[in-house]
């Protein structure tokens, strides 16, 4: 029963139309589970009435037409009491409702299960037989489970309006929205782009194409390919693998022949199936054929065959990757955006992004919005393959995405992004006046770095120095790791840029979620993991040519070079990691390099640094916290999971009183104190940190302004009150509710997020 229930599964979410999906369940299931009947019944919201959507079994003339009331039959009182019903004998229980001319007097057993999307009963699956039989356990498991799957299909073909779906109104049909968490603040409206994940069997969808002859081609070429790929592999080994070896690669190639696979792929596009679809088709009918086997030789050759079969998908979809054009306004749309995808699109065409994994806290996220671009993230259930091509409308401020947006929407996010625009460009006034207070409280505004089209939007937006230069971002973008003379052209760009003010490197921070892919690291807690000073105090050579480049970018400059160190928690990785500045420092001197001594700053992002984090100023020129890490190892909230996403508050009493700490130390020890998290470019943030005696808040350069806006209408010494109020607080509700009150009151509403409409 479980590979039969993993391969309905499978072939059930490959249908691509919900009314082929649902014909194909109905019909697998009553023939699976030996039923006379299966049906699925949806609730159609706007008649408050199930509809007959789908069946195998009844008379199809009704599908679409027999309407059950919410309260009457069988089926209603599965939905209402949101549980499975099994029943003997049917018609003879009190809810019962014959529905005239469905045929449904000849059944007795009865199995009816809900089906539910987020807590929501969007209909119900039925089975039925005319035997007067209780359905058992396995059955009624068998049964739920696909109910589960099919509640993510109906929810989906909902959202997009499938034309399918019975009698979904109008007004359901539009403004379907799919919710995830805020990646970038803004609102866009664009034409959607799907990056697919490479080479996924299982994820191809059904498609039907208009072109078979390109999809002829295409196939062609990359079975072309992959005949060479495995010809290269025989003429190479042909001397030292055993002839058994060998000759399973003659296998391969055997299997590619125009009277085996091939010539079946090619015969499912001549059906009008894409290549990609037809290759996912015959692969699963062989691969199965193979697993019924008993030989177990035969059985692992299916394997061979799904393996052929990516060969063959990842060449097609290199075929089709080379040809992805972004239209003006891209809705960049993937299962996870990674900062190499952003790299690859020409900025001025990319409108917004929307992944279905990953939180506002991911690096993706924090790239958007230095970026400007509004992103969404972890909107889990975004139909990817079935949006590609739509217009959708990202609301980056409440992490929303519509999909077929009404016009009405679509007019209102029109006036609110101009509504933007006016107090961007209004803000855009205040670049060279300094962050001051009304009281007359000095503090510095600097930039977070990562990419080189951020340098000029920073000092456009006045930016006062670069407070955390995200050095890993350039290791991303290649394909090993660049060489001193590399990144000391990357670095000085960015030093020059920013002279005489002072630009803040930060050392290698890989592991977590930024891995590199010439260098991969697997672990199973990848953020309790090797991550940061740990990865570059095990690599000194790493650690050293990066401390080198540094040095020598800014060797005849006037701006101060501030090396920072991320992820520290322990003293005696502060220490070591001053052993290898100073050691790189005589060796760039000794090469004759005039080099001024670099600050050397400790980043605050690990519990463990808050609570030493006086010895820690002791022994360093500098303090910064990193928030973003702070709040995610205080609170156990991974910053990437979006289903943990509503539990990561940076307004949390704890994290508040972790940053005063904080502030307490640099204070006591007096060392300068900055912070580099996303909480310093909030408002909110802003206001309290600035209470705090922090004296410089690094943020991206799309916040700069609108945080300048705020400081600059606020007297210390009111933000001193908030703060002293907040300290009391026990919840980050009441945190956030307090001070949205106060920024309002004091007259800065225009900076909070708008109203929701
Ligand atoms: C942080 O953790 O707050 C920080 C600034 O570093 P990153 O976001 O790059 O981890
Ligand atoms: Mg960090």
């Amino acid at each position: 029963m479980l590979t039969v229930l993993r391969h309905i599964v499978m072939r059930f979410t490959a249908h691509s139309r919900f009314a082929d999906a649902v014909k194909f369940l109905v019909s697998e299931v009553k023939s699976a589970m030996r039923a006379d009947v299966c049906s699925i019944y949806l609730l159609n919201p706007q008649r408050s009435a199930y509809v007959l959507a789908a069946t195998d079994g009844l008379n199809p003339a009704k599908v679409g037409n027999a309407v059950l009331a919410l309260d009457q039959g069988l089926v209603g009182f599965v939905g209402r009491r949101a549980e499975p019903i099994n029943l003997q004998n049917a018609p003879s229980h009190r809810e019962f409702h014959y529905i005239q001319g469905s045929g449904e007097e000849a059944f007795h057993a009865f199995l009816g299960v809900p089906i539910i999307h987020q807590r929501r009963v969007l209909g119900v699956l039925v089975v039925q037989q005319s035997d007067a039989r209780k359905f058992d356990e396995a059955e009624e498991a068998f049964l739920v489970t696909l109910a589960a799957q099919l509640a993510t299909v109906v929810s989906h073909a909902e959202a997009v309006g499938d034309s399918a779906l019975p009698q979904i109104s109008d007004a359901n049909r539009v403004d379907a929205c799919f919710v995830g968490v805020p990646g970038a603040p803004g609102i866009a409206i664009g034409t959607a782009v799907v990056i697919h994940p490479v080479a996924n069997l299982e994820a191809v969808p059904e498609r039907q194409t208009d072109d078979i002859v390109v999809e002829l081609l295409s196939l062609e070429r990359a079975i072309a390919q992959v005949r060479q790929d495995i010809s290269n592999i025989i003429e190479q080994f042909s001397d030292s693998l055993p002839k058994q070896e060998l000759a399973l690669f003659d296998a391969y190639l055997h299997m590619l022949d125009e009277n085996a696979l091939a010539g079946d792929i090619r015969a499912e596009v001549r059906l009008g199936q894409w290549a990609q679809g037809a290759l996912k088709k015959v692969i699963d009918e062989h691969v199965s054929r193979f697993a019924l086997m008993e030989d177990p030789y035969l059985r692992e050759r299916g394997a061979d065959l799904k393996d052929l079969g990516l060969q063959i998908l990842a060449h097609l979809q290199n075929i089709r990757q080379k040809k992805t054009v972004f239209p003006k306004d891209t809705v960049l749309v993937a299962e996870e955006v990674t900062p190499a995808m952003l790299a690859n699109i020409p900025t001025e065409r990319l409108g917004a992004i929307v992944s279905t994994k990953g939180s506002g806290n991911s690096h993706v996220a924090i790239l958007a919005r230095a970026m400007g671009i509004p992103a969404v993230m972890g909107a889990i259930d975004l139909p990817t393959y079935q949006v590609e091509n739509e217009v959708l409308l990202v609301d980056g401020h409440y992490g929303e995405v519509f999909a077929s947006p009404s016009k009405k929407r679509i007019e209102l996010s029109r006036e609110l992004i101009a509504q933007e625009k006016v107090f961007d460009e209004e803000l855009m006034q205040l670049k060279d006046v300094p962050c001051v207070t009304k009281d007359g409280w000095r503090i510095l505004l600097w930039v977070n770095i990562g990419l080189s089209s951020d340098l000029t939007r920073s000092l456009d937006r006045g930016a006062e120095g670069i407070g955390l230069f995200r050095t890993e971002i350039p290791f991303m973008s290649q394909d090993r790791f660049p060489t001193e003379a590399e990144q000391r052209v990357i670095y000085r760009e960015h030093m020059a840029a920013f002279e005489p003010r002072p630009v803040t490197m930060r050392t290698l921070d890989v592991g977590g979620d930024k891995s590199l892919s010439y260098f991969p690291i697997n672990e199973d807690n990848p953020f309790l993991g090797w991550r940061g000073i740990r990865v570059t105090l095990d690599h000194p050579e790493i650690f050293l040519v990066q401390v080198r480049a540094m040095l020598k970018a800014n060797a005849g400059l006037e701006g101060i070079l501030r090396i920072m160190l991320p992820m520290i928690s322990s003293l005696s990785e502060l220490t070591a990691a001053k052993a290898l500045i100073n050691r790189a420092y005589d060796e760039v001197t000794e090469e004759g390099f005039e080099v001024k001594r670099p600050s050397i700053g400790v980043m605050i992002e690990v519990p463990a640094a808050v609570y030493q984090a006086r010895a820690l100023a002791r022994e360093s020129d500098f303090l910064a916290v990193g928030s973003n890490d702070l709040t995610q190892y205080m609170l156990a909230v991974d910053r990437n999971n979006p289903r943990v996403a509503q539990l990561y508050r940076d307004v949390h009493p704890a994290v508040i009183l972790a940053l005063r700490d904080v502030a307490r130390a640099a204070h006591i020890e007096n060392k300068p104190l900055g912070i580099c998290g996303e909480f310093a470019g909030t408002p909110v943030g802003a206001v309290l940190l600035m209470a705090m005696g922090y004296h410089v808040l690094s943020m991206n350069a799309t916040h700069l302004p609108k945080v300048k806006w705020v400081i600059r209408q606020i007297n210390r010494s009111d933000a001193q009150r908030m703060l002293a109020k907040v300290l009391q607080m026990q919840s980050a509700e009441a945190v956030s509710g307090y001070m949205f009150q106060q920024l309002t009151d004091a007259g800065l509403g225009r900076v909070l997020p708008h109203h929701h409409t």
